[in-house]
């Protein structure tokens, strides 16, 4: 299996990237950045699991459902928690904003469908890896996610402060390969990444510690772009050469 960076990205500005990934050919992560992938990469695209309903991870996925839906013959299945799925809804694929794609008919049935995350459980997706959902200490509904395959594992924190669950669940993660953590903010911020459930180098430290798999390496996104080389340097400061940054293009296998 393979995770692959579309978006890396924690806000917009030119040449930057909102988060996006790919979970193997068919499932996407996130769709800030999901109308930059090539039309063929649009068309296999048969799930896409949100972290949470905040503008930066959801942005495209209007612009995805519509390139698609008229192409393809198989709606298009979106996940989310319950309050991530509502918010969406509600305040976005509500027929004001943006088509309600879910009640657009097409030859085979809806154009899209929504489906509830189901917190702890593991779910079987395409390609041999299977998923699951746990929540993190973020708004929006946030949600971050274990995957394994039968080669090994990886923990993806989505957006989150400082938070216990996940670092429980990863525990008990067998052949544990990467960390994807998002850090925003550097640590001269630290108290606006607590204010707004976001993590800062220090920070993300302290929840290393929570998990303590000292050999993992740690992946890290979710970066203010105009903080990029100051978060760069405190990440080096805690951790050495423990973390890399992910950018558009990078892709992890397990
Ligand atoms: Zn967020
Ligand atoms: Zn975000």
């Amino acid at each position: 299996m393979f995770l692959e960076v579309v978006g890396s990205d924690g806000s917009k500005q030119a040449g930057s990237n909102l988060v996006t990934m790919r979970l193997g050919r068919s499932v996407l992560i996130d769709t800030g950045s999901a109308s930059s992938l090539t039309n063929t990469d649009q068309m296999d695209t048969e799930l896409v699991l949100l972290t949470h309903a905040h503008l930066d991870h959801v942005l495209e996925l209007g612009f995805l459902i519509d390139a698609i839906a008229s192409q393809r013959g198989t709606p298009l299945r979106v996940m989310g928690s319950p309050a991530c799925l509502a918010i969406v809804k509600t305040h976005y694929m509500n027929d004001l904003i943006w088509p309600d794609f879910s009640g657009i008919s097409t030859v085979y049935g809806p154009a899209l469908e929504y489906s509830e995350l189901v917190d702890g459980e593991w779910m079987e997706l395409a390609g041999g890896v299977d998923a699951m959902p746990v929540p993190v200490n973020h708004g929006a509904g946030g949600r971050g996610f274990l995957f394994r395959s039968d080669r090994g594992s990886v923990v993806y924190t989505g957006d989150t402060g400082p938070t216990e669950d996940i670092w429980k669940a990863a525990a008990g993660l067998d052949n544990l390969t990467a960390i994807v953590a998002e850090v925003s903010f550097p640590d001269r911020l630290r108290n606006v990444a607590l204010a707004s459930d976001h993590l800062s180098p220090g920070l993300l430290s302290d929840e290393m510690a929570k998990l303590g798999r000292d050999e993992v390496p740690i992946y890290a996104f979710h970066l203010k772009p105009w903080f990029r080389h100051e978060i760069e340097r405190d990440l080096a400061r805690s951790f050495g050469e423990r973390t890399v940054l992910l950018f558009r293009g990078d892709r992890l296998e397990f």
